[in-house]
């Protein structure tokens, strides 16, 4: 019954060190955020102990009934939340889950059209050395030279030369909303299904600020950990007429035992994306977003060679675009390490550089937004930001400022 620093000091050192740095430094990584105590609480819960093969009413493993309390509340509370027919909380991450799903609608060597990973597609949606890549005949679509966004003429002209089983919407990386009822339309015309994996949207969608594609698709795929503010990992949303083939996919087909401790996790973080102050949340997500993107086209910043792709965003992420800058992404994001902004360096579309270098940023604000970041704290970072992408920079200078800002919203205070 020891505690972690009298077990193990070694790795308690190491966690408390990592608790010290998401205090004390600006978390902008598009894909992160802070999940709320209560969620870490259930997590670290005793459900961790707990097999539980199978569904709820139909374990193969007995004692299952208090985790199939847990998993029931996680299925109905985020089937509300989207308005999904059926859902499994089940897949360990979000990749696992975008794996069941494929695994369920579509066979090896049928072909599938997805979003170009370079283009701001997931590694899941049909990358070369994937499960995806290898199983799967892949097409990928692509965003438009000019604009930036996603060429939909492209979409259907690839759709009606390859007829693919499977078309994937949903992104890593990219700043503007997709149009579902488009993507259905194309899908209902070549008789493929419509996979949208909402992973990185799923908080604005919950909040009611970014179109749900519930209605649109017949499998919704998410992580919970996103701008979802949840635990580490995934959930399949689809029809009834599809949950079958879902929930045999994930179970056995993908994964044994589920980690209930962390579907109770995620249970209590769709009861906190279903109330009011989830949505304001998600409100200063978007504006932050916005805000960050207004300041990072100013004069003074392209004059760096600093652009943003799009000319803006309509998310919770800024894509910067340093084709035309003296930094390259590796060199760019360690300048924000220094002066204590974690960001990820990010392949832009037709990038000249290569993957592990990179010509662009993704800048995110939902870690921030949960952190309580208002306009103000938005627009400061912003600045701090624009001013480190500088030729000229005061290290030291940026470092007080973003040390004010992480001090004005402390971190998990309770936490020690
Ligand atoms: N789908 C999208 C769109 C993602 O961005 C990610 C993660 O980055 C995933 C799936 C995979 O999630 P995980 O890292 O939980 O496997």
């Amino acid at each position: 019954n020891s505690s972690l620093h009298e077990l193990d000091p070694d790795v308690a050192a190491a966690v408390d060190a990592e608790l010290h740095r998401q205090q004390s430094t600006l978390e902008m990584i598009a894909s992160e955020n802070f999940a709320p105590v209560a969620v870490m609480e259930a997590q670290g819960s005793v459900l961790t102990n707990k097999y539980a093969e199978g569904y709820p009413g139909r374990r193969y493993y007995g004692g299952c009934e208090h985790v199939d309390v847990v998993e029931q509340i996680a299925i109905d509370r985020i089937k509300a939340l989207f308005g999904a027919e059926a859902a499994n909380v089940q897949p360990h991450s979000g990749a696992q889950a975008n794996a069941a799903a494929m695994f369920a609608l579509i066979k090896p060597g049928d072909t599938i059209l997805g979003l170009n990973l370079a283009h701001g597609g997931h590694l899941t949606h049909g990358m070369k050395i994937n499960f995806s890549g290898k199983l799967y005949n892949v097409v990928a679509y692509h965003v438009d030279e000019q604009t930036s966004v996603v060429d939909m003429d492209e979409v259907e002209r690839l759709a009606k030369e390859h007829r693919p089983k499977l078309i994937i919407a949903g992104w890593s990386a990219y700043p503007r909303q997709l149009d579902f009822a488009a993507f259905r339309r194309i899908a209902d015309e070549v008789g493929a299904y419509l996979m949208v994996d909402m992973a990185h949207f799923a908080g604005l969608v919950a909040a009611g600020l970014h179109p749900n594609p519930v209605p649109h698709a017949h499998v919704v795929t998410t992580t919970t950990h996103k701008t979802l503010g949840g635990p580490r990992g995934g959930v399949i949303l689809s029809t009834a007429e599809l949950a079958k083939k879902i929930n045999s996919a994930v179970f056995p087909g993908q994964q044994g035992g589920p980690l209930e401790h962390v579907i109770a996790a995620k249970a209590v973080s769709f009861k906190v994306a279903a109330s009011e102050e989830f949505k304001e949340r998600q409100q200063r997500t978007l504006e932050g977003a916005r805000l960050l993107a207004e300041r990072l086209v100013q004069p003074d910043v392209a004059e760096a060679g600093v652009s943003v792709l799009s000319g803006g965003t309509d998310v919770h992420l800024v894509l910067v675009d340093l084709r035309n800058s003296e930094l390259d992404g590796q060199q760019a994001e360690d300048r924000l390490h220094e002066v204590g902004i974690t960001v990820n360096r990010n392949a832009i579309p037709n990038d000249p550089r290569p993957p592990m270098v990179t010509s662009g940023l993704r800048i995110g604000t939902p870690a921030l937004a949960t952190r309580g970041f208002q306009a103000e704290d938005f627009r400061e970072v912003a600045d701090i930001i624009a001013e480190a992408l500088k030729p000229s920079y005061d290290v030291a200078a940026l470092r007080v400022r973003v040390t004010a800002l992480a001090e004005k919203h402390p971190l998990y205070t309770g936490l020690k």
